[in-house]
């Protein structure tokens, strides 16, 4: 039994699941209940005015277009403030509320007002079954589904047994609980059908996500690949337009590494990729600086300085990390250890220069650090373009 309650609770998702895809069944809710208050206006609004007006009762028929159009407007008002208030995901509970429990005293006063008061018949109160299973469409918890039928009957029953003779109600009784309960029913399926579409489309997009974050990634090193660096390099050009620190890529070779490769095998030569691809990371979280694996054995870094003196001293740092890693290099020319060379290109930012030529200048500056005799760095400040 227990099992069941809590089946039936969280629509079989199970808890967390029931929670994910009940914020994406709230919005799409809010889209809906907006028509929705808007038809129920609109509708109780002919069916009440049509007697009125056949009766000639232009007076009473005034008034209730009044009432309709405050009810209209304030319905309106409410769904524009809440529109007002979705930020793209994160969604404003408090006013969707207010819009839920709009929907229910509209649906819940045209009932009575329809199925009791204005045509007070015996068939007439088949309008309070259709509107109390309407109310079920727009629940997302079937707890609280339950409890507002049981409120929606409760008012019925009260209001049937307050305003009609006495004997004359119980076929109201019979007729609203019956509706009660196949509005439970089909609530809860429906519901549990659009609970299970969410379910699946937010199992997609978490796919998608975990796919597009692997397409930025570089696999052997697990730093951010070409693509990504390309694309938080043009972030960064047009984020940065009015700081006053200087920007500076800076792209990074191994020396000799073809030769590394030749003499240890690949096998080691992955292994040196990823120390040196794993030290570069680290940068991250030590300086905020960020490394991407832009080819085979090279690396570019991007950050931003606030003075152009102090890029050298970074770069060193980073050229001496990399030294100290120990990675002994036998067919080096110039080292026992593997060593880079460094080309950096600074820019203050806010100038106009594009990401490409941006990126051929730091290159630029890596073959002049590759021709003077490799292991060194070579800043290029200048900051117009020969
Ligand atoms: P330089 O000092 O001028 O940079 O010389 P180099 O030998 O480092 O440069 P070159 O461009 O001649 O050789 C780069 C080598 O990097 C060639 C290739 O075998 C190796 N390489 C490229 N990608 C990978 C990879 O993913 N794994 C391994 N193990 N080696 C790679
Ligand atoms: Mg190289
Ligand atoms: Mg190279």
């Amino acid at each position: 039994m227990r099992k069941f309650l809590k089946q039936w609770r969280y629509y079989s998702l199970g808890r967390d699941e029931y929670r994910k895809c009940m914020d994406k069944i709230f919005i799409n809710n809010l889209y809906n209940l907006r028509q929705a208050n808007i038809a129920v206006i609109v509708v109780g609004f002919c069916f009440t005015l049509f007697p009125l007006l056949i009766e000639n009762n232009f007076f009473k028929a005034g008034v209730q277009l009044v009432l309709v159009v405050v009810a209209a407007l304030l319905c309106i008002f409410v769904s524009h403030k809440i529109s007002q208030h979705k930020q793209g995901r994160h969604i404003n509970k408090r006013l969707i509320y207010t819009q839920i429990i709009l929907y229910y005293a509209n649906i819940i006063l045209f009932g009575i007002y329809l199925g009791i008061f204005a045509n007070p018949e015996k068939l007439a109160v088949s309008f309070m079954g259709i509107l109390i299973c309407a109310l079920c469409l727009f629940n997302i918890s079937p707890l609280f589904s339950l409890y507002s039928t049981l409120g929606a009957i409760s008012l019925f029953i009260a209001a049937s047994i307050f305003i009609k003779t006495p004997g004359n109600y119980s076929f109201d009784i019979v007729n609203v609980l019956f509706a009660g309960c196949v509005a439970q029913f089909f609530g809860w399926k429906i519901t549990m059908f659009r609970m299970s579409l969410a379910s699946s489309a937010g199992k997609l997009e978490e796919e998608r996500n975990r796919y597009y974050g692997q397409s930025l990634l570089d696999e052997l090193t697990q730093l951010k690949n070409r693509r990504d660096f390309m694309q938080t390099f043009q972030r960064f050009l047009s984020n940065y337009r009015q700081s006053d620190n200087f920007l500076c890529i800076a792209m990074i070779d191994i020396d000799f590494f073809k030769n590394y490769n030749d003499y240890y095998g690949h096998a080691k030569g992955d292994e040196c990729l990823c120390a040196v691809g794993k030290a570069l990371k680290d940068l991250n979280e030590r300086m905020g600086i960020y490394a991407a694996r832009v080819g085979g054995e090279e690396f570019a870094l991007i950050w931003f300085e606030k003075e152009v003196a102090n890029v050298g001293n970074v770069t060193s740092e980073i050229s001496q990390m990399i030294s100290n890693l120990n990675i002994h290099h036998e067919r080096s020319n110039i080292a026992s250890n593997i060593t880079v060379s460094i080309g950096v290109q600074v820019v203050q930012c806010g100038s106009h220069y594009d990401l490409h030529t941006l990126y051929d200048l730091a290159d630029k500056a890596l073959y002049t650090a590759k021709r003077n005799g490799r292991n060194q760095i070579v800043i290029n400040s200048s900051l117009s373009i020969a």
